[in-house]
């Protein structure tokens, strides 16, 4: 595929109540599907070839899987592929380096992706979940309240739709396989924690069984949900763990992102750190960077304390302002001194590019807002 194809959004949809979907391949793992098939009457060894299909070939059409024979191909393919994201717009920008995808679940529900292409990598952001409960006030998603959780497949078939796009040569500059996976769309990923974990093991896991990504080119991000990232450390997974911080002291972040009322700044940095030293894998700060309300001076130093000597590195993001939001972005002067605070202060720290603001397809931007105007012409900025 080059593209996606381009769908009017259904309006009966709105009204329709959420609902998860049918059971697809990526929701088992290889022998789960080799069972499923034998119940089905077929030999086992089918389940290996629909999943090389889909994991190693990126297909899904079944009359491609000419290795199939042509009197079961179409059944096989309709109970182990069933249609789970029904492209309704895509959105490019970045000379067509950034591509948002909008998607429309069976149920009616809307999430987005974004495919981000770079020299030497591609990177999918994908969504967990339709919606989003953690009610952070900046962020478009946690606006709009949280629809349901995402499948697993659900999940991974964001992945492995926009590594077929990737595949198919579309984004510019880039090598065409998809490489790194972020858990930074709509959603709170471990509020949906057994559906994202199934869905990392399917990315990681070698080809036919899944897309053979690399454990270390995944990253799952959270607002602190301390109980479930103490779990993901004892998984035996070496995926690297994003905290969206965004203030270093318990009175802003009670405000910023509600779930702190629950697990304090320094309880959710003692998980962090446990899971750095549970995998070795040094944990992403995020930040997003307000003006007048956390890019103090003073918070500077005190995250720089915080994080002194912690296995951890500081991802500065420039706020992408919503329509019709208080907050606003920090002015550039700002984020450079607090950028210069935590370096002194010892802390490896970035400021994020922002890819895919000109499409909403930025953190804190994913609330499928194209859901409103039932207009499915693809807009290329
Ligand atoms: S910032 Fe993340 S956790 Fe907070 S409301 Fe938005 S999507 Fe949810």
């Amino acid at each position: 595929m080059t593209s996606l194809p381009l769908i009017s959004v259904d309006p009966d949809a709105r009204g329709r109540r959420p609902s998860m979907p049918p059971r697809h391949l990526a929701d088992l793992d290889l022998s789960g599907r080799q069972a499923l098939v034998t119940e089905l009457g077929e030999p086992a060894f089918r389940a290996k070839q629909v999943s090389n299909h889909y994991f190693g070939r990126l297909v899904r059409d079944p009359e491609r899987m000419t290795d199939l024979p042509a009197a079961t191909r179409e059944r096989l393919a309709g109970e182990l592929l069933p249609t789970l994201l029904t492209p309704v717009r895509e959105l490019a920008c970045d000379d067509g380096a950034t591509r948002k995808a909008l998607w429309r679940l069976h149920d009616g529900s809307l999430v987005e992706s974004v495919l981000m292409g770079y020299p030497d990598r591609v990177t999918v952001c994908i969504s967990s979940q339709a919606g989003c409960g953690m009610a952070c006030p900046f962020c478009a998603t946690g606006q709009a309240g949280l629809t349901r959780n995402l499948s697993t497949a659900e999940i991974v078939d964001q992945a492995v739709y926009l590594a077929g796009v990737a595949a198919s040569g579309a984004v510019a500059g880039s090598p065409p396989r998809l490489s790194h996976v972020v858990f930074m769309g709509m959603g709170e990923p471990l509020a949906n924690y057994s559906r994202v974990v199934a869905a990392i093991r399917r990315l990681v896991a070698p080809a036919p069984e899944g897309l053979g990504l690399s454990q270390r080119h995944i990253t799952v991000s959270t607002v602190g949900l301390v109980p479930a990232i103490r779990r993901l450390a004892s998984e035996d997974l070496s995926v690297t763990l994003a905290l969206s911080l965004h203030a270093p002291d318990d009175e802003l972040r009670d405000e910023l992102v509600p779930v702190n009322q629950r697990w304090k700044v320094s309880e959710v940095l003692d998980a962090a750190w446990d899971y750095a030293a549970t995998t070795g894998r040094r944990v992403s700060i995020e930040y997003a960077m307000i003006k007048d309300v956390n890019d103090q001076p003073w918070r500077a130093d005190l995250l720089g304390r915080l994080l002194a000597g912690k296995l951890a590195h500081v991802n500065l993001i420039p706020l992408n302002p919503t329509p019709g939001s208080r907050w606003d972005a920090s002015p550039k002067p700002v984020e450079r001194e607090f950028v210069r605070r935590l370096r002194d202060a010892g802390v490896s720290t970035t400021v994020r590019d922002t890819r895919g603001r000109e499409i909403d397809g930025a953190c804190g931007q994913l609330a499928a807002a194209g859901d409103t105007d039932g207009d499915s012409r693809a807009a290329t900025a």
